[in-house]
């Protein structure tokens, strides 16, 4: 059972039995992005920017028949990557930028994925966001990245109050326990997506419904 809810801000306490409750159900929560390496890995998490995993996998399907490593991105072409990826929005600049990052990723990595923060945000179309789901994924690093559903999940149920994206990922670094944040990121993006929607979240069928701060939370 959780504390007192009669606050904005959960407990400690109730930040461990939350993330508790999501290992029970799911200790090894996966990406829903398809990828075979860190390179294909990359180029999917570019291409869902403002896009759902599920129109990026269909489009990737075909994309990576052609093109796993940056030397064969390279040999598609922009006609080509435009033809796989053009049902996803804004795929003029993200087929652009998913070739110019090939060119580096070429002359400054050896070919490689880099795997630090700073190396990551260098590449064209990689911000934050992205670079922290490459680091997690790809990498192992406990790192959050914060998206839509991750935002309004956080700043919902009392694990923050927040302003901006970078302040709920700062929140939730303080705020998570050592031994959850790796998996942290995908426990908080399923749980938005498939319980705690945005429009109407599924209170009464929410397995953290007795630990979630959210005033108007649905009995
Ligand atoms: S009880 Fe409702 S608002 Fe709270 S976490 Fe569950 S679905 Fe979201």
């Amino acid at each position: 059972m959780c504390s007192d809810l009669n606050r904005n801000l959960l407990s400690p306490e109730d930040v461990a039995r939350i993330f508790g409750t999501f290992a029970a159900a799911n200790p090894k929560p996966e990406t829903e992005l398809q990828y075979v390496n860190p390179y294909t890995l990359l180029v999917a998490v570019v291409l869902s920017a403002q896009a759902t995993d599920r129109s990026v996998n269909k489009a990737t399907a075909t994309l990576f028949q052609w093109a796993r490593t940056p030397e064969q991105m390279l040999s598609l072409g922009e006609t080509e990557i435009k033809k796989h990826i053009k049902s996803i929005g804004l795929h003029q600049s993200k087929a652009r930028n998913i070739l110019k990052l090939s060119h580096m990723l070429l002359s400054d990595y050896a070919g490689q994925v880099p795997d630090t923060r700073t190396a990551l945000e260098r590449l064209p179309g990689v911000g934050r966001k992205t670079a922290n789901v490459v680091l997690n994924v790809a990498f192992g690093q406990p790192t959050i990245a914060v998206d839509t559903h991750i935002f309004r999940v956080a700043n919902r149920i009392g694990l923050c109050a927040s302003k901006t994206p970078l302040e709920t990922e700062k929140c939730l670094e303080r705020r998570i326990p050592d031994g959850y944040k790796l998996h942290a990121h995908h426990w908080l993006i399923l749980h938005g997506r498939y319980n705690c929607k945005a429009r109407k979240p599924l209170c009464p069928d929410c397995p953290i419904r007795s630990c979630c701060a959210y005033p108007y939370k649905e009995e």
